[in-house]
């Protein structure tokens, strides 16, 4: 058995609280369960229990047989001398402190549904554990978890941001710029968009905004892709700009060879994806400030779905010509960069500025986007989980993620219902 099992009994109050007893006999009453503790120490701070006539205050240490106070060397760590009451499924043994003075015991008597409840969905091969139960599940409670796991991932993601603002001395811009990138690699080209994002600041491009051929000699030429060997015209000339623009600025190429093209639709071929870059960048210098400014789906959509030059209409990689056909980012591909990098981005913002409007508005654009099509949201759905937008696509990858995969279901809302479900 996990002791994790008998923390979220005594953290959850899912014990029988009526004539609890110790070991030796003495009424225990249970005020407060105190605060779990994550860290080195007793497993619960600050509780408050009445044992016989005394109310202690102080910390409860659980296991699940008595003996393993003696195997964690407790007995012999002055941390556990605040310990008051010392909370076991099985008492097989007395314990004492580092001076020698017993330490109350209570057996934890709950109702046994809930091990075996833990035990069904730990042993579960399912997709979702939970999955036979989780239809039981009122559909409001549901909707109230959806919300509150859509709020966790977008603060996993503000702590990525947070991150990448701080290696950027807070300047918003750059961060916005390096993130989008990054997305456009579309997580087989991430790491190198990233790289090449960083080793061209937004600064250099902005100074070059209104000339789309030079950004995109800069892209190219900092990507490592311009093909050595003579290619065509077009390649030609970028080469050239490069060359005086590499020159100009002192810059270093990255490693040609971090760009992936196995199995890749051409569509997503690193040339194409650099090519529509190279589009937004020259739209605008200011992006960020353009998406906090306009932050509407009509707006952004636009900025985003940029024509890339000429040249790019008839190739998918240089110096190989293909059918015409317009390059501009896929309705897919669009709404997985407002999803991964431009909501966050406006919600990360509106958080830091304390402005709960503008983050509405960021909750209010993944809801006017449709649910990302991909094998969890179609697997949630066979479950019969509703899934109309992407609030809701991200909620529950979410909880696919962090709470299915890992069956962290002591931490998961459904999980609390489906664990104190009678069989
Ligand atoms: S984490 Fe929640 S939803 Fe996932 S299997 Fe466990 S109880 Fe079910």
């Amino acid at each position: 058995m996990k002791e994790s099992i008998l923390h979220y009994i005594w953290q959850q109050k899912l014990f029988f609280s009526q004539q609890l007893k110790t070991t030796e006999g003495e009424p225990v009453q249970v005020i407060d369960v105190g605060k779990l503790n994550t860290d080195g120490g007793p497993d619960f701070f600050n509780a408050k229990v009445k044992i016989g006539d005394t109310l202690w205050a102080g910390n409860i240490e659980i296991h699940t047989v008595s003996g393993d106070w003696y195997k964690h060397n407790h007995h012999l760590n002055r941390a556990y001398d605040s310990v008051v009451l010392h909370v076991v499924k099985t008492a097989d043994a007395k314990i004492y402190r580092n001076d020698g003075e017993k330490i109350p015991q209570l057996e934890l008597k709950y109702p046994p549904e809930i091990e075996k409840n833990y035990e069904a969905l730990l042993q579960g091969k399912k997709w979702i554990p939970c999955s036979a139960k989780i239809a039981d599940v009122p559909a409001l409670f549901i909707h109230s978890w959806k919300n509150a796991l859509l709020a966790e991932r977008l603060v996993q993601k503000t702590d990525f941001i947070a991150h990448l603002l701080q290696e950027n001395k807070q300047h918003w811009e750059e961060a916005f710029y390096i993130s989008l990138a990054r997305s456009f690699g579309f997580s087989t080209n991430s790491q190198a968009f990233e790289m090449l994002a960083k080793s061209l600041s937004v600064e250099i491009l902005g100074k070059h905004k209104a000339n789309l051929f030079q950004i995109e000699a800069l892209l190219f030429g900092q990507s490592g892709l311009l093909p050595v060997a003579s290619a065509d015209s077009y390649c030609e000339q970028l080469k050239k700009e490069y060359a005086f623009l590499k020159a100009k600025y002192h810059l270093q190429p990255i490693d040609g060879s971090q760009w992936k093209l196995l199995r890749l639709r051409p569509d997503n071929f690193p040339h194409v994806r650099l090519a529509q870059f190279a589009a937004i960048v020259h739209s605008s210098s200011k992006l960020f400030s353009k998406i906090i400014e306009f932050p509407t789906l009509e707006y952004l959509t636009q900025l985003i779905q940029c024509e890339p030059s000429e040249y790019w209409k008839t190739h998918y990689l240089f110096a190989e010509t293909s059918a015409e056909k317009t390059k501009k980012l896929g309705q897919a591909s669009m709404f997985s960069l407002l999803i991964n990098s431009i909501i966050p981005f406006i919600f990360s913002y509106a958080d830091h500025k304390g402005n709960d409007a503008l983050k509405e508005i960021a909750l209010g654009l993944l809801e006017k986007i449709p649910a990302e099509q991909n094998a969890i949201v179609t697997g949630w759905r066979a479950l019969g989980m509703e899934i109309a937008n992407a609030y809701d696509s991200q909620a529950f990858l979410q909880l696919k993620k962090c709470y299915c995969d890992d069956k962290n279901c002591l931490r998961c809302r459904i999980g609390h219902k489906v664990l104190t479900k009678k069989v």
